[in-house]
């Protein structure tokens, strides 16, 4: 009975020895089997989503890198018109020092060749004539500068939006669309127009503005050049206006802006997404520029418009815009009675 006993007792000290002998061996082999079974699925599925078509072993290496890098980049917008205006070069103005563009006023930057053209919009955003606008733009695959009211911005900050969406360059023109150049202009008060207007196009945005500023009436006062010089604001005036604000029907606009542009060749026309005639002669005039072999450039800026603290904070304010408390909830709301 005790040899029997003792013949039990070794078997199982056998046995544990064992399996303690397997457990160490084999564990190190299944740690290290452990990431390439995740591996195995992650890179099926980098190959799932790539083209059907099967693909050499060292094709998949280089689609299953070139996957991350690409994700984060916006995909680049196709044009679905074969025969689209389209945009024929893309330019980048450095704004130090507040350049001045359109022959109108700023003579010294002759930067479009013959049959160039800029499109740029002004006093937007607006219900309506705006959507309409950037409808007929993106039909033609083309882009514009959009100088927006300050005020309208803050009316339709959802419109204002869908333009900086579409790819277009949205810099700002004074907070109420006030003339710049009379004698109650103060200097003070014209700073107080231009940098409130572009605050509110960033307020809407929820983005930096291009520094690109309009003048109201194209009324440029000397104080308020030198201020926005000093701000490295970029100033435009314009090479052509399409007088759309008086035109009595879409057609006036279209031979207004062809009539001038036949005889200049070039430029930057002046034309505002706030009329509704504008908006009704856009696609037809976009369709006439294309017949007559004019190629539109994009301006866009270097850098983004850092506006000033004290005028996004007075307009938070004016808006009524909610602070966002940075108070812990214990703070603001306690249990007194469960
Ligand atoms: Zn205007």
């Amino acid at each position: 009975m005790r040899h029997a006993l003792a013949l039990v007792l070794a078997s199982v000290l056998t046995a544990v020895v064992i399996a303690s002998v397997w457990f160490w061996t084999a564990t190190p082999r299944l740690q290290l089997a452990a990431p390439s079974t995740v591996a195995a699925p992650l890179a099926e599925r980098f190959a799932a989503a790539t083209p059907a078509k099967p693909l050499a072993a060292r094709d998949d290496v280089e689609v299953t890198s070139a996957i991350p890098a690409k994700s984060p980049a916006a995909p680049k917008a196709v044009c679905a018109n074969p025969d689209a205006l389209g945009v024929s070069r893309v330019v980048v103005v450095d704004t130090t020092g507040g350049p001045g563009f359109g022959f109108e006023h700023f003579k010294q930057l002759d930067f479009l060749t013959d049959k160039e053209v800029v499109l740029t919009f002004d006093d937007g955003p607006w219900p309506g004539n705006t959507p309409a606008v950037l409808k007929a733009l993106d039909d033609e695959c083309t882009k514009a500068v959009f100088f927006s009211i300050g005020k309208h911005a803050t009316y339709h900050p959802e419109i204002l939006r869908q333009v900086a969406a579409a790819g277009h360059t949205v810099g700002a023109h004074t907070w109420s669309h006030a003339n710049l150049n009379t004698k109650k202009m103060t200097p003070q008060l014209a700073k107080d127009e231009i940098e409130k207007g572009f605050s509110a196009v960033k307020l809407a945005l929820g983005a930096d503005p291009a520094p690109f500023f309009r003048f109201p009436e194209l009324q440029h006062g000397p104080a308020a050049v030198a201020y926005l010089g000093t701000r490295n604001i970029a100033m435009f005036s314009c090479d052509l206006d399409s007088f759309d604000f008086r035109a009595k029907n879409p057609e006036q606009i279209i031979n207004t802006v062809m009539t001038k542009l036949d005889k200049q060749g070039k430029g930057i026309i002046l034309m505002h997404d706030f009329q509704k005639h504008t908006a009704k002669a856009l696609p037809a005039l976009l369709r006439r520029l294309k017949a007559g072999g004019y190629k539109v450039v994009q301006m866009k800026a270097k850098a983004p418009l850092q506006t000033l603290p004290e005028y996004d904070e007075a307009l938070m304010k004016d808006m009524k815009v909610p602070v966002a408390s940075t108070r812990p909830v214990s703070s603001v709301v306690q249990t007194v009675s469960e």
